[in-house]
């Protein structure tokens, strides 16, 4: 899978409690755009290309007849691209998101046989139905951002305004549409004896995918006090798993399933998901490469730009510096752990190759309840969770 991220505009019309954005009034042009899609064309050609190239040579090599010429000049490409829409609030440039899908399901969907998946994560406010045509129209898959029982507190809009009521009303026309709309639930230290309660909301409204990530940076706290709310409210959310992935229910708190998919599978945690340096390019609103989210405008990590082409030797020296810390190597769920994804390390400690406490204490946490939940739910009549945990 090829994955490029666009980050179409800084600005946004909301001013979490959490952010790490700065809001500068910066949008991408289209120009940028299609260049950046332009490029990663190439760059899937290119691949195709020296695949089938090599193919070709072990073919007369060990005897077997060359294939025939392909009847037109399309060149079919077997991998999957997904380009992702990255803010500040991504619905701010829907015209511009607009132009860039239809063009990219142009050239790389039809020009050059690929399938083109589309990814946005947005606050829901500048939904509409509009827009929702179009998403299930191109097949983008819609995100939402929203904390549930601590949304108005730490969410509000530019005018410190509340947004609850708003979003909620754009979960329910998501949900409408899009049945599987997965929430992206971020947990502030203060609020986080809501936890259990908003992933009660999320089920009863019908949500069954939530993600949960913990805010880090310099504008929250992490106190020993705050952890052990956390603990105990995710004690309850792993109860909640359990009682919801029962017979044929389903019911999705991400980072439990990546645990156990993940030993399921016998992958080690962050090579499947974290691409840093390697697979994943996202691309700034001025054209700047970087090689994750969390390093947008901060310039040390900038690799490159569309004008001068990807700074590989940046991106190999980053990946030299996300090592594994001394600490980890001999921890008994090293193999589980996120202990080298760069952007969650820089993100709470300021280096690539060190973990913060309350990340070690947070993967040891979830590492447990995703343990006593699979030795709950891995049972026969559990039909869709196992289904779900032993697909390929
Ligand atoms: S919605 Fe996202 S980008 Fe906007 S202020 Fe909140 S966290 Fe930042
Ligand atoms: S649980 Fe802690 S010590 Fe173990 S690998 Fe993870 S971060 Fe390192």
């Amino acid at each position: 899978m090829h994955r490029l991220t666009l980050v179409v505009t800084h600005q946004c019309n909301f001013d979490c409690d959490y952010c790490l954005q700065c809001h500068e009034d910066k949008a991408m042009s289209f120009e940028t755009a299609k260049t950046a899609v332009d490029e990663l064309q190439t760059r899937m050609l290119f691949e195709q290309t020296a695949a089938s190239t090599v193919h070709l040579q072990g073919a007369v090599m060990a005897g077997v007849p060359a294939p025939t010429a392909p009847q037109n000049n399309s060149c079919r490409v077997d991998n999957q691209a997904q380009i992702s829409f990255y803010g500040g609030e991504p619905l701010l440039q829907k015209d511009l998101i607009r132009q860039v899908v239809n063009y990219s399901y142009a050239t790389i969907g039809q020009e050059l046989g690929a399938k083109v998946l589309y990814e946005i994560t947005t606050n829901g406010t500048l939904l509409d139905e509009d827009f929702i045509e179009f998403a299930k129209k191109r097949n983008i898959l819609l995100a939402l951002s929203h904390d549930g029982a601590a949304q108005d507190p730490v969410r509000h809009d530019r005018g410190g305004n509340p947004t609850r009521e708003k979003v909620d009303e754009k979960l329910d026309l998501m949900l409408s549409h899009f049945p599987g709309t997965i929430i992206m639930m971020t947990v502030h230290p203060k609020y986080a004896g809501t936890v259990s309660e908003s992933i009660r909301f999320f089920h009863e409204k019908g949500v069954r995918t939530v993600n949960i990530t913990l805010a880090h940076g310099g504008r929250v706290d992490w106190t020993d006090e705050c952890f052990e709310v956390l603990s105990s409210e995710m004690e309850k959310v792993e109860a909640m798993y359990e009682e919801w992935n029962r017979g044929e229910e389903q019911f999705r708190i991400v980072p439990f399933e990546n645990k156990i998919r993940r030993f399921i599978c016998q992958k080690d945690a962050d090579n499947p998901t974290c691409h840093f340096g390697r697979k994943k390019v996202m691309v700034d609103v001025d054209g700047k490469y970087y090689p994750c989210n969390h390093f947008i405008g901060k310039e040390e990590f900038a690799a490159g730009d569309l004008a001068s082409g990807i700074d590989v030797a940046k991106l190999r020296d980053l990946e030299a510096r996300r090592i594994e810390p001394e600490d980890c190597k001999e921890c008994a769920i090293r193999s589980r752990c996120h202990h080298t994804c760069a952007c969650a390390n820089h993100g709470h400690t300021g280096c690539l190759d060190k973990v913060s406490a309350l990340q070690c204490e947070y993967e040891k946490l979830i590492i447990r309840l995703a343990d006593k939940a699979a030795s709950e739910l891995i049972r026969p009549e559990n039909t869709a969770f196992v289904e779900r945990m032993y697909k390929e």
